[in-house]
């Protein structure tokens, strides 16, 4: 997809007379593109009707950085067409809300409840999982053996076959318990079925869920839209996950999943692992649509802002991939001073979302500090070190000791560097452009 985008718009630029013509031949060239990647055909033809409004000819006749202008457009479209004008419900910490999650059959639902169970545990929450799928045999035996993985109190059961009665059941026992996300998974067919929906419907009239959301596979291609809305039309979608990102599909599908549900879509999912889940940001999301790669835009930042005196050694330390306790410090020192560095390290995919939540700025700030104290408490070794299984339960505690904080939060240090350094090591083996180099797509 990159490839053909980019040819386009090469083809664009040198071409001398920028008219109308070529003007078409290139969002022609794009949407083939973007077809490719599953967006639906009506949306792309919505958006190229959208750029034809927005891209000034003569802007571009002018001389302007054509490329530049018409990559802009089309990045600032699709991410217009990910943003459905309002949130969805947020369920708050210690106030009880139920959350049912719908979808096909395989499309991720057991491992997306549990994954967004674990999630909110980390950040202190209660939350308990509710098995009301008793359509496929093993359903309660996974989410079981999922939940008892997590610590997540679970409810469920092998003989009763009425999923309304369990779902029921459940949600009230949790309630009793006083947990704060009551998440109720349900079952799911091969076939968008009349009985499926029925179930949905009846499930939520009983439960009657705070939030409902559709977890998508980002593998069904053009198929996402007719399925997005069937569900919509049976239950109350208000949210959408997009799973198995880490697969081949660019994940198109979730622009129709947004445009037939009316509703944003909040997380996706990495992976099969319990970790493997990541809120969604929109940016990155449309990069990876257009095949810019999540990092171009990154690229562009650091020369932005970063001194040219520094930019080497960072560069440097990118390429080799490798994040160290050390690397993180720096990291932490300059996201407290606000130097440049951070505007950059924090717009690595998961960083600014997670470590520096917008409006918690103060709270995430003691917590660096807090990390930088137990860090200082760490020998040379420890902070050169890339293999994070150095740091064992003596050395945690006597870190712990040093730095006057509880083994637990040395433990919650250590798996946030996971964390970064799994996102860190993506960088591996660029190749760094240098200024003005930056391929346009
Ligand atoms: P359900 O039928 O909708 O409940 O789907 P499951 O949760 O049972 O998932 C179906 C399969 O997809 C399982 O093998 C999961 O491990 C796998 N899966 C779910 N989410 C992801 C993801 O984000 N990435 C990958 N690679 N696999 C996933
Ligand atoms: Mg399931």
């Amino acid at each position: 997809l990159g490839g053909s985008i980019s040819r386009a718009l090469q083809q664009m630029s040198n071409a001398t007379v920028i008219d109308e013509k070529v003007l078409n031949e290139c969002l022609n060239e794009i949407t083939r593109a973007l077809l490719q990647s599953d967006v639906q055909f009506k949306l792309v033809r919505d958006m190229q009707t959208n750029i034809k409004k927005i891209v000034n000819l003569d802007d571009l006749a002018a001389g302007h950085n054509k490329r530049k202008i018409i990559q802009q457009a089309v990045f600032n479209e699709l991410c217009k067409m990910l943003d459905p004008g309002k949130p969805s419900f947020t369920p708050k910490k210690g106030k009880t809300s139920v959350v049912m999650f719908v979808g096909l059959q395989g499309s991720g639902k057991t491992t997306t409840c549990t994954k967004y169970a674990y999630y909110h545990q980390k950040k202190g929450w209660k939350p308990a999982l509710v098995c009301a799928d008793t359509f496929r045999a093993g359903a309660f035996d996974q989410l079981k053996q999922n939940a008892t993985k997590a610590k997540i109190p679970f409810y469920g059961s092998y003989m009763e076959s009425d999923p309304v009665k369990i779902a029921v059941e459940g949600v009230e026992r949790f309630k009793k318990e006083n947990c704060d996300l009551i998440i109720v998974d349900t079952s799911g067919r091969h076939k968008q079925e009349a009985a499926l929906f029925e179930e949905m419907r009846q499930v939520s009239e009983a439960t009657k869920p705070d939030l409902v959301i559709f977890v998508m596979d980002s593998s069904i291609g053009q198929a996402a839209f007719d399925q997005a809305q069937a569900f919509k039309q049976s239950v109350a979608v208000g949210a959408v996950i997009v799973t198995k990102m880490d697969g081949h599909a660019k994940g198109g599908g979730a622009l129709s999943a947004v445009a037939a549900t009316k509703s944003p879509v909040i997380f996706i999912g990495t992976g099969e692992h319990m970790d493997e889940f990541e809120v969604f940001d929109v940016k990155p999301f449309v990069s990876r649509l257009l095949g810019m790669g999540d990092w171009s835009g990154f690229m562009d930042k650091i020369h932005e802002v970063v001194p040219m005196d520094q930019q080497p050694e960072l560069l440097q330390k990118l390429s080799e991939g490798n994040f160290t306790l050390r690397i993180m410090y720096e990291q932490f020192q300059s996201l407290l001073k606000m130097g440049p560095i951070s505007q950059v390290f924090s717009m690595l995919p998961g960083v600014s979302a997670e470590l520096m939540p917008k409006g918690r700025e103060k709270e995430s700030q003691a917590k660096l500090k807090r990390y930088m104290t137990m860090m200082d408490s760490m020998t040379d070794e420890e902070l050169d070190s890339t293999n994070p299984k150095l740091i064992n339960e003596s050395r945690m505690m006597r870190i712990a000791r040093g730095s006057g904080r509880r083994v637990q939060e040395v433990m919650e240090m250590m798996e946030e560097y996971k964390r970064l350094a799994k996102v860190w090591s993506k960088m591996k083996g660029l190749k760094i452009p240098k200024k003005g180099e930056m391929s346009a797509l």
